[in-house]
Formats: C-alpha cells, sequence, structure tokens
C-alpha cells in the first residue's frame, strides 16, 4: 500500500509583487538588459556587444552602460528586483563569474558589482545571479514549454551542453548555482575523457562540437559548412555517417534525461540551443532512445521536447530567476 505523503507545495506566486525586475544577460557576443514586468512582457530594451579583448572593467563598463540606459526609463524608479544571467561557470554563492567566453573576467564579483549600479542609480533592489543553464530553466517554467510542469528538467544544447531543473515549482540551482548541469553527467563511463577531467560525459558526445568532430573521424566530407548545422543538413539529406552522429547524440541526451527522470521525477525534458534547431534530427532519435532507458513505470511518459523561448530568453531567463529565487 502507498504511503499518503503531504501535498507539493504549490506554486509560489511567482510575479506578485507589481513592479518590474530589472533583467541583464551576459555572454560571449553580447550584454542585454530590460525591464520585464509581471506578465513576461519587456520595456526599455537595451544591447551592447561584449567587448573584446580588454580587461575586466572594460566588460564591466559595458555592463554600467547597460544599467544606465536602463535607468533612464520612466519605469525604472518602480523596478523591485534584479535578476542577472550569466555564460558560466558561475558561483551564485559568491556572486561571481568566469564565463569561458568571456577571459577577461575571473572569479569576477559580478552580483556586488551589478548591486552598485543599482544602487547608484537609486534602484537599491535584491539582485540574484544565475548561470545561463538556470536562467533558460528558469525561462521555459515560466512562459515557455515547461509551464504548467512542476518538475522539469531544461537543457541547452549548442557548443556546449547545459541546463537546469525545476523540482516541485520551484528552481532548483543549487548550493553554487551549478545543479542541473547535464552536459558533464557521464553516459559512458569508460567513454572518451571530457574538457573537465571525466570521461564519457554528454557534452563530449551531444556538444555542435562533438557531433561535428566524431562526423568529421568517421569520414563525413562536408559540403561547405563542417559545424553541426552542416551535419544536421546532411543527415536531413540522408547521410548515413550524418544520420549516425545525431543517433549517437541522441543517444547519449536520451540515457541521461532518462537518469535525471528516474532520479528525480521530471516529467518533461525541454532542449534549446543550435544543435536542438535541427528539429527532429536531434529530436527523433533522442525520442527512440528514449525507450530503451526510461523503463520504469513512472518515467514511461517522459516527455521531451523543443524549447518555446527564442530571440529573447536570455533576457526573461534572467527575470524569470529573480522572480523564483528572490522572495516577493
Ligand atoms: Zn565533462
Amino acid at each position: 500500500m502507498i504511503t499518503p505523503t503531504a501535498p507539493f507545495p504549490a506554486p509560489r506566486a511567482a510575479a506578485s509583487a507589481t513592479g518590474p525586475t530589472v533583467a541583464i544577460d551576459i555572454g560571449g557576443t553580447k550584454i542585454a538588459g530590460a525591464l520585464v514586468h509581471p506578465d513576461g512582457t519587456m520595456t526599455a530594451t537595451t544591447r551592447t556587444p561584449t567587448p573584446r579583448g580588454g580587461d575586466a572593467e572594460a566588460v564591466m563598463a559595458a555592463v554600467t552602460e547597460v544599467v544606465a540606459d536602463l535607468s533612464g526609463s520612466p519605469l525604472w524608479s518602480s523596478a523591485v528586483r534584479c535578476g542577472i544571467g550569466s555564460a558560466g561557470p558561475v558561483d551564485a554563492s559568491r556572486g561571481t563569474v568566469s564565463p569561458v567566453n568571456i577571459g577577461a573576467w575571473r572569479e569576477f564579483p559580478l552580483l556586488a558589482r551589478v548591486s552598485e549600479q543599482l544602487a547608484a542609480h537609486g534602484a537599491d533592489v535584491p539582485a540574484v545571479l544565475a548561470g545561463d543553464g538556470v536562467a533558460m530553466t528558469a525561462a521555459e517554467h515560466w512562459l515557455g514549454a515547461a509551464r504548467g510542469h512542476a518538475n522539469a528538467l531544461c537543457m541547452v544544447v549548442s557548443t556546449g551542453v547545459g541546463g537546469g531543473l525545476v523540482l516541485n515549482n520551484q528552481l532548483h540551482p543549487g548550493p553554487t548555482g551549478n545543479a542541473g548541469h547535464i552536459g558533464h553527467m557521464s553516459v559512458a563511463f569508460d567513454g572518451d575523457p571530457c574538457v573537465c577531467g571525466g570521461h564519457g560525459c554528454v557534452e563530449s558526445i551531444a556538444s555542435g562540437t562533438a557531433i561535428a568532430a566524431w562526423a568529421l573521424a568517421q569520414g563525413w566530407i562536408p559540403a561547405d559548412d563542417a559545424t553541426a548545422a552542416g551535419v544536421a543538413a546532411a543527415a536531413a539529406a540522408g547521410d548515413p555517417v550524418a544520420l549516425a552522429a545525431f543517433d549517437r547524440a541522441g543517444r547519449a541526451l536520451a540515457a541521461a534525461i532518462a537518469a535525471t527522470a528516474t532520479l528525480v521525477e521530471t516529467d518533461i525534458a525541454v532542449i534549446g540551443g543550435g544543435v536542438a534547431a535541427s528539429g527532429d534530427t536531434l529530436f527523433a532519435p533522442i525520442r527512440s532512445h528514449l525507450a530503451s532507458y526510461a523503463t520504469l513505470s513512472f518515467v514511461r511518459d517522459l516527455q521531451v521536447v523543443p524549447a518555446a523561448l527564442g530571440t529573447h530568453a536570455g533576457l526573461i531567463g534572467a527575470a524569470a530567476a529573480a522572480l523564483m529565487l528572490l522572495p516577493s
């Protein structure tokens, strides 16, 4: 007999505070900002290129410029919180970032520096830092494909593989903001070494970089584009090596998605990122392999779907992370 348990916590009344959230999204190519409103609309959207080749302060100056732009909005004074999404690695417990694609920042105290800028512009509001995988997860749960799912795994499959978890309707970033780091879950215990030092990681098989490298090593001859997008185009045209590369990537993703669901009972996996843009070329092998990994009764109905948020997912994610992680 199954023992009754307490009901899961009700969804947090995320957007109950009425003012906008200051959202800042930091990536290797651009730094963007917006005021994100409780209904998910955005105003005062601004962006600037991420400085290349400068020092830490040069990059920070671009962030300062974005905050200054936002502070010109007539709605700035009603802002109630700030969410910062950043390329990783991040250490949310210390408020620092060391983005792989922003070499000038190593253990850069981004949270403290943004908070200083907010206060300097008259918005002394609480702020939170989230890695881009966690921010994407918050975005998809708030307004995207994981909406209404209390337990969800969201992933980005791009040049790397990242992700995040929603458990019991709460974002679960973990102590340092790195929970859900599915790209470095091993799905082949005697597999090839990974850049992280592990073996057989999902990222070393299913990232765009890995898909292209494997296809080339197996003799795939690119027509022009030698990236994963080129492999996807070749797979769609029936090239057997390209199809095998996506089948292998899909199998690695399926194993990790099933393992996650078996561990914490996620019932949906949402996948975004450049490699996911290949559509069924990636999703069909994931779904077909899932049947041989997600075998227990409670994971058999696991869904795998594309992410729903496009262009502004980073800003929505920064705001959504703040909504979920900062008390109203
Ligand atoms: Zn790894």
